[in-house]
């Protein structure tokens, strides 16, 4: 019998961490199933573009996981049992049980409304595949000189601002914000912010707490109303709930509370990384959201895990952010160079550049997913028989 590792989820972290381990382990003690609703990768930190308009290169799971090793099962997740060591699944074959081992949870997140009223019923979301086909769908309906409102000032709505502005210079595009525009950049990302947003034409409602959206506006907490016959919410990111359903250690927003290897305080058997997971960053940080540290938080429990089972040394793979990549539209962008902490240095690239630079950052996201096993040893090590988890049989080691 061989030592079942389960991951759940197949979008940056999840595909990662099944690359990553089937790299490492020996086939023969190692089964890993990737799990994902969806046949194809979906690259979310393009959804923005994917809205507007643009079309993103196919990725079929299929493709990039052949002669891995690692077993695909397209089914949507309903539960998981981490008691029994099961996860539910249903296709269209109808639903199921599997049992693991040891589980990597990557199920990410999507949009978050935050409650706000109208929300549900008028606005728009980019956080999903879904999300951005409906926002584009709609887009193209939409008349010259009608309103498009994105709320949030976040590096999304940056984003989706800049690219809705850029695509379509006939709409009148605001952006609202709750502080000042990119009040977190350095004072060089923050005036070529200012400087890129003023030629597109973008309205920005700095101080702007939005309290309810309306199928032709949005209002303030102080009362304004600004038009919108679209809004795009991007106020941040809502965890998968299915954890917070099981009796793993979560935060109250119902992320997976995880040590440094990203392995659930509460339950050894289970890893967490991503959007998913409450892991804690440099001068103890909760990290943020993103793919810039769920990258690396993916390496470190693939390798966690490789190691535990076979008797080597615990990695220490450093979680440290290094800049915020912000494109803003096709041909510009800000990439803001951070602390390990994240918080915003001096030194900023902008303009052209910029854009280039952070196209070539999605372009090699989406590269590292899409080849799971290049670029590593191929000697797959081992499992050791009295480290693997307890009620798991594996082959000795060699
Ligand atoms: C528009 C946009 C721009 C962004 N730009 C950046 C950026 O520039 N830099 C950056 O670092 N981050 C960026 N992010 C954030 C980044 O995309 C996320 O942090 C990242 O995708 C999280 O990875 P993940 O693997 O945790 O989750 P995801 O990438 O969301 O993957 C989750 C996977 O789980 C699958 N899944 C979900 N539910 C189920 C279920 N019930 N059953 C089976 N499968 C399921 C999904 O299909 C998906 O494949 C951006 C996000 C957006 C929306």
């Amino acid at each position: 019998m061989q030592h079942r590792v389960i991951v759940l989820g197949a979008g940056y972290t999840g595909a990662i961490a099944a690359g990553r381990l089937a790299k490492r382990l020996h086939r023969e003690d190692v089964a890993i199933t990737l799990v994902n609703a969806e046949p194809d990768f979906v690259e979310r930190v393009r959804m923005h573009q994917l809205a507007v308009g643009q079309d993103l290169k196919p990725r079929p799971f299929s493709e990039m996981f052949a002669g891995t090793g690692v077993e695909l099962k397209l089914a949507k997740v309903t539960g998981v049992d981490v008691d029994r060591k099961t996860v539910a699944v249903i296709d269209g074959n109808g639903a199921e049980e599997l049992e693991y081992d040891t589980l990597v949870y990557a199920l990410g997140s999507g949009w978050n409304a935050q409650g706000v009223p109208g929300t549900a019923e008028y606005a728009h979301e980019i956080a999903s595949r879904p999300g951005a086909l409906r926002l584009r769908e709609r887009l193209g309906r939409l008349e010259a000189g009608q309103t498009v409102t994105v709320v949030g000032g976040g590096l999304t709505g940056l984003e989706a601002a800049a690219e809705i502005a850029e695509a379509r210079p006939d709409l009148d595009v605001a952006l609202a914000v709750r502080g000042d525009l990119g009040d977190w950049l350095s004072p060089k990302g923050r005036g070529h912010l200012r400087k890129v947003f003023d030629k597109l034409g973008i309205t920005v409602h700095e101080h702007a707490d939005v309290i309810a959206v309306e199928a032709d506006r949005v209002t303030t907490a102080d009362g304004n109303a600004i038009p919108a016959a679209v809004t795009v919410w991007t106020t941040g990111f809502a965890v998968h709930p299915i954890a917070k359903a099981t009796a793993l250690e979560v935060t109250g927003t119902g992320q997976i509370v995880v040590d440094g290897t990203m392995r659930s305080v509460s339950h050894p058997d289970v890893y967490a990384v991503g959007d998913a997971a409450y892991a804690m960053g440099p001068e103890d940080k909760p990290l943020r959201m993103s793919c810039a540290s769920g990258t690396p938080a993916a390496w470190q429990a693939a390798d966690a895990i490789a190691a535990r089972l076979t008797g080597g040394k615990l990695p220490n793979v450093p979680i440290r952010y290094v800049q915020q990549c912000i494109s803003l539209g096709r041909r510009e962008g800000v990439i803001q160079y951070v602390t390990a902490d994240d918080r915003a240095v001096r030194a900023a690239l902008t303009g052209q550049l910029a854009a280039v630079y952070k196209e070539l950052i999605c372009k090699g996201a989406a590269w590292g997913v899409a080849n799971p096993t290049l670029g590593m040893p191929t000697r797959r090590r081992r499992v050791a028989r009295e480290r693997a988890t307890a009620g798991s049989a594996v082959k000795t080691l060699a």
